[in-house]
């Protein structure tokens, strides 16, 4: 390694396959999981790793467009590589991809093990101080009987020293990116596989009952309902109200809209998108977006609004968190919002990396009555509804 004291560490999540074992009309990797996708979910405790400095997805060339929906919420993520027709091959193509950035460590996840913690990503990283390959696994439990295709038994197998592979595999960049292009055309059924293919030493490190691989529509269904019952719902809250002033447009729910005025503020001051970072900043009492985003600071002059929804999203993600609704009321007489909801609806869907059917957007007036009612400004109150893993309480 080129600086053993502070490697640089890139965490490349395969995600190339079509996974339709699992049912649905969508590769499993892209469907949601108490949510938020299973690679949104994957993802997330390397992007939130100190120590990974890089993370990259290979996806399959037809999943573009979903991945870009998986992924609109998590900031520090590379352009995705295109994988090749086999899981060995999707991965040569991605640590091609990340060779530019010449990492000194390579972390290989599979995207279907969205449960892996900081703490196995810990002990995967710190064997790489002394040999080139480590892995997570966990000792066979099972007692292992080999089997005839008529079901007869035909061996009871020794479990002693049997361990299930994991993921993340972790490994020196150079050897590991080698090893692969050694390894092409072969049909080896990891990565730790085509180490060993290549004569590098690998470890075995204690891997996590709970990071399990999705593999089935069962498995995702039986996921889902221990993180249902295991989190807890949280709700916020979140007013805003902005001046009108003179212009030509106003910016609501991140769509601009024609109007004889213009909201006046520090930045785009789109009252709707202010009011839904509030609400779920205040879910997750997490301060308020004049605390993340003070007006005093010039960075934000003229921002565009989805900047701080889409960081408030991220710090729900953070704590591993889904959104599971966001209902939006804007007093205004003036625009008209009907006109206008589905594409806000569409919008804060997409800032938010969630369904269009858990955003409502509702339009009223105030009668007339007070700084609202003449047209003097636009207010947005907004309440967010998500679902919390049980212990994060951070
Ligand atoms: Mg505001």
């Amino acid at each position: 390694m080129s600086n053993p004291a502070q490697p640089k560490v890139a965490a490349l999540i395969v995600a190339a396959g079509r996974g339709m074992r699992a049912g649905g009309e969508v590769p499993k990797q892209y469907r949601p999981l108490a949510g938020q996708s299973i690679l949104s979910r994957s993802l997330r405790p390397f992007l939130d790793h100190p120590q990974v400095a890089q993370v990259a997805v290979v996806i399959h060339p037809d999943d573009r467009a979903l991945y870009d929906a998986a992924t609109t919420a998590h900031a520090r993520l590379t352009e995705p590589v295109a994988g090749g027709d086999t899981r060995q091959e999707s991965v040569r193509l991605g640590l091609a991809g990340l060779a530019a950035g010449k990492p000194d460590l390579v972390l290989i996840h599979d995207a279907a093990r969205p449960f892996v913690t900081a703490a196995v990503i810990d002990r995967v990283i710190a064997a790489l101080d002394d040999v080139p390959g480590a892995l997570p696994a966990i000792p066979v439990a099972d007692t292992l009987k080999r089997g005839a295709a008529d079901g007869a038994v035909t061996e009871t197998v020794p479990r002693d020293g049997l361990f299930g592979a994991q993921t993340p595999q972790g490994f020196h960049f150079e050897p590991i990116r080698q090893a692969h292009e050694a390894a092409r055309g072969q049909a080896l059924t990891d990565d730790a596989a085509v180490a060993e293919a290549a004569g590098l030493a690998v470890r075995l490190v204690a891997g996590d009952a709970a990071n399990i691989k999705l593999t089935t529509a069962e498995d995702i269904a039986a996921a889902e309902e221990r993180m249902e019952s295991a989190g807890e719902t949280r709700v916020g809250t979140g007013y805003d109200v902005h001046a009108l002033g003179p212009g030509t447009a106003v910016t609501l729910g991140g769509v601009a809209i024609p109007h004889d005025g213009a909201l006046v503020g520090h930045s785009d001051a789109d009252v709707a998108l202010h009011a839904l970072t509030d609400a779920l900043l205040g879910a997750i009492a997490d301060g308020d977006i004049g605390v993340h985003f003070p007006p005093s600071d010039p960075e934000w002059r003229g921002a565009a609004s989805s900047r701080f929804l889409a960081f408030a999203v991220e710090r729900v993600l953070t704590r591993g968190g889904a959104i599971v609704h966001l209902d939006l009321a804007i007093v205004a007489e003036a625009p008209k919002i009907g006109p206008h909801r589905d594409a806000m609806r569409a919008r804060i869907a997409e800032i938010c990396g969630i369904d269009t059917g858990r955003v409502a957007v509702k339009a009223t007036t105030s009668e007339r009555l007070g700084f609202l009612g003449r047209g003097e400004g636009i207010a947005a109150i907004a309440t967010a509804t998500i679902r919390l893993p049980k212990g994060s309480h951070a």
